[in-house]
């Protein structure tokens, strides 16, 4: 069987950890998230995860070949000898050429596309509680009393999910990304998907813009 080399490109609050979550259970095969590998390569003591920690520890940015040599050993694992889905990675279009170099061929990369005002709803209503953790939503999964958890306490928003913070993040996002979306859209490897609606839509169209029959 061939592999299934996928990568999932969206601004957060586009839905990419669920629609990579969903690929993942109906291809079975694994996403691959660069926070994921690298915790990963940190656990099991690698020389390039004892390099990625320092920078980690001292709040740094792990530089770009250290990422890459633990995205090479990560896809050496036998658990994504029928392909993955990337996640975070490549983050840039240094990053897109070195995967390129190390013979990854993606068949597709999948950018979920929300509008600005969708996002900024979905982030924006987002409530959590400091007691016991629990996570709720204002429009999609309101608490039983207004502004209230279950448990009591009083729910929180956090600071970079307020409408001015996650429109920043979005700029910010699309203007760090460009050159990876070019690269990508030069290649024809690009799948623009309407990342808006319920998840099984979405999975719907994703699923039928690769080809994949469930
Ligand atoms: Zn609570």
């Amino acid at each position: 069987m061939a592999k299934t080399q996928l990568m999932m490109l969206g601004p957060p609050g586009a839905g990419k950890g669920t629609q990579a979550k969903r690929l993942e259970d109906e291809l079975d095969i694994p996403q691959v998230s660069t926070g994921d590998m690298l915790r990963d390569a940190r656990r099991r003591e690698t020389e390039l995860g004892q390099e990625a920690a320092e920078y980690m520890d001292d709040g740094e940015l792990v530089p770009d070949d250290v990422v890459i040599g633990i995205v090479e050993e990560r896809l050496q694992q036998s658990d994504a000898d029928e392909g993955f889905i990337l996640d975070g990675f490549p983050r840039t279009r240094k990053q897109a050429e070195s995967l390129a170099d190390m013979g990854v061929e993606l068949e597709a990369v999948i950018k979920l596309q929300v509008s600005e005002d969708e996002i900024v709803r979905r982030l924006s209503g987002r409530l959590n509680c400091p007691e016991c953790g629990a996570a709720y939503h204002e429009e999609f999964d309101p608490p039983e009393r207004e502004g209230r958890c279950a448990c009591g306490s009083e729910l929180t928003r956090r600071e970079d999910d307020r409408p001015e913070a996650v429109r920043e993040r979005l700029e910010t996002y699309t203007d760090e990304t460009k050159p990876l979306v070019t690269f990508y859209r030069d290649r024809g490897m690009l799948l623009e998907i309407n990342g808006e609606g319920s998840p099984d839509d979405v999975a719907a169209r994703i699923q039928d813009a690769i080809g994949v029959s469930t």
